[in-house]
């Protein structure tokens, strides 16, 4: 039988170290080291060096997610400045401070084949869809330790801080809209097709054509995502370098496979106690300041910042 998140910290809270024991004990065993392409894999092709900011996607992405505009900003435009509880999808603008070229993002999850958010989660409230690889949360399994924000190492899911029960926000590939036999929100929009929807590898193909047919253009003549971090399913092309635009080179091994899994096995056999967790929600709470801080630092840091 499903267990709520809420019935799960009341459980916890009642019986104690021992009952979040016997929980972290049954949980499933680990997957195995490597992670296949699943083999409907879908994703997302951004092509940074056509996007012009119009952040018609961002709108787009909205809609369809049916969240209530974001006007926390000035109260009337749905500006906001990054990712958040109402915005799965944000353009951000690249501007180096010496001059040189700069360049619009579209950030949102990139669906890695080996995703680190949801290697970390201790409850697998975070999922890849063995068919799609489309990577969920799952509200019932959820536990509010927001562990899956730390593990990621895109910074992606955000969460309600308000309220006790809060929700995991990212980009779940408009899911919903393809089993409809619909298009992801935002790649329906976009004015000059820099964000454009289709299975994995087609996009890779397309990139790859892009590159070919305009060998100058692209940084490193590669595509963001194709092995970095294990692969992804959102798939980048860019004029300026991919740090720049808050893509890491984290190198072909993923996230999980060169530092969580460990972690995991501590979990399992050493029963890092779940109450943990819960207790970490309180010292995460507080790290709330810390971590918008932490993004205005590293907007002075790498010249990205929000495209308002
Ligand atoms: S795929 Fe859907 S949820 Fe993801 S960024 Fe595009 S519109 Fe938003
Ligand atoms: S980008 Fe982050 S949230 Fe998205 S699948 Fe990868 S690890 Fe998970
Ligand atoms: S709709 Fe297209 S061009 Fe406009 S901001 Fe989004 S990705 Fe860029």
């Amino acid at each position: 039988m499903a267990i709520t998140r809420r019935e799960l910290i009341t459980n916890i809270a009642k019986a104690g170290v021992p009952a979040a024991l016997a929980v972290t004990a049954c949980a499933p065993k680990l997957e195995a080291e490597t992670v296949p392409v699943p083999s409907g894999a879908v994703g997302l092709l951004y092509d940074a060096s056509i996007c012009i900011g119009c952040k018609a996607c961002v709108a787009a992405c909205a809609e369809a997610n049916d969240t209530s505009p974001d006007t926390r900003g000035d109260g009337l435009h749905q500006a906001p400045n990054d990712l958040n509880d109402r915005t799965r999808n944000i353009i951000k603008l690249y501007k180096p401070a010496g001059g040189g070229p700069s360049s619009y993002v579209k950030r949102q999850c990139m669906h890695c084949l080996d995703p680190a958010c949801a290697a970390g989660c201790p409850f697998q409230a975070l999922s890849k869809d063995p068919e799609t690889g489309i990577v969920t949360w799952t509200e019932d399994k959820c536990i509010g330790c927001r562990y899956c924000t730390i593990t990621c190492p895109y910074h992606i899911p955000r969460f309600q801080w308000a309220g006790y029960n809060p929700r995991v926000t990212k980009c779940e590939l408009c899911n919903t809209r393809l089993d409809k036999g619909l298009k992801p929100g935002c790649t329906t929009v976009c004015p000059t097709g820099a964000v454009i929807f289709g299975p994995r590898p087609a996009l890779l193909m397309e990139a790859k054509s892009r590159i070919t047919k305009s060998p100058n253009r692209y940084y490193q003549n590669r595509v963001y995502g194709e092995v970095d971090n294990g692969g992804t399913q959102a798939l980048y092309l860019s004029h300026v370098p991919f740090e720049k635009l808050g893509l890491p080179e984290i190198g072909p091994d993923s996230v999980p496979a060169k530092t969580l899994r460990w972690q995991r096995r501590l979990y399992q056999y050493f029963a890092l106690p779940a109450v943990l967790y819960v207790g970490l929600v309180q010292v995460i709470r507080k790290s709330l300041t810390g971590h918008e801080v932490e993004a205005h630092e590293r907007e002075r840091a790498t010249g990205l910042r929000a495209q308002r």
